[in-house]
């Protein structure tokens, strides 16, 4: 009983978003394994299923449609366009996850991301940063199921999407996993001051990673 009193008090919204070959499912991942309380939103989409997927697991797979409807009556918290399809954020799932007093992740993309801070401006918003753009390059070529077509493209959209990380509360570099969980729980706790956006440090770090190799 009172456990769950203190969970209520705590329970909180965070946003997590990260290009492609950031590295933010591993991150999240070995995040989940050590904060067992934390509960993720189960997103709408309406992109065809991959082979190891499950519905109501991964994602809720739906059609245009379904999509379009559920816009429309409201169901949605927030919802974008990424990689050619739509994606989308259950509000009453995230609610009653809330209601239950547990700390909710939201792994979405930096459009939703806005819409989010727009909506519960109480969210605390993370961008999860590769270390440089050529190790980028390298994870995301070094995942062979895509063409050169795919990766050219994902790269693209990738330095377009970390033109964004301004618009975070952090910025958590993935170079090393086990610093950059304890980065990402540090925030999780409200102790996260080294990786706000607003510490030049922090700063001076993104603009190295974004600097293209010429400049540095
Ligand atoms: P994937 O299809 O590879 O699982 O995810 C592609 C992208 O969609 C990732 O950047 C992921 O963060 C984003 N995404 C997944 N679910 C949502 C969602 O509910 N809303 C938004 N805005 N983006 C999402």
């Amino acid at each position: 009983m009172y456990r769950k009193t203190v969970y209520r008090k705590t329970a909180k919204l965070f946003v997590i978003a990260a290009p492609s070959g950031a590295g933010k499912t591993t991150l999240v991942k070995a995040l989940t394994a050590r904060r067992p309380e934390l509960r993720f939103s189960i997103s709408y989409t309406t992109r065809r299923k991959r082979r190891n997927e499950v519905h109501g697991v991964d994602y809720l797979f739906v059609d245009v449609d379904e999509f379009r409807r559920l816009k429309e009556r409201g169901a949605l918290l927030e919802s974008a366009e990424v990689f050619d399809n739509l994606y989308g954020t259950s509000r009453t799932q995230v609610q009653a996850h809330l209601d239950a007093g547990h700390p909710v992740i939201l792994e979405i993309d930096w459009q939703g991301a806005a819409q989010v801070r727009e909506a519960m401006p109480e969210c605390v918003s993370v961008f999860v940063l590769p270390p440089s753009v050529e190790e980028l390059e390298h994870r995301l070529r070094s995942r062979r199921t895509d063409t050169d077509a795919v990766i050219e493209r994902r790269l693209k959209d990738a330095l377009s999407d970390m033109s964004h990380w301004d618009e975070f509360d952090h910025v958590i570099v993935n170079d090393r996993l086990e610093q950059a969980v304890a980065d990402l729980e540090s925030v999780l706790a409200g102790t996260g001051t080294s990786s706000a956006v607003s510490n030049p440090e922090v700063r001076e770090a993104v603009a190295q990673i974004l600097a293209r190799p010429g400049e540095r």
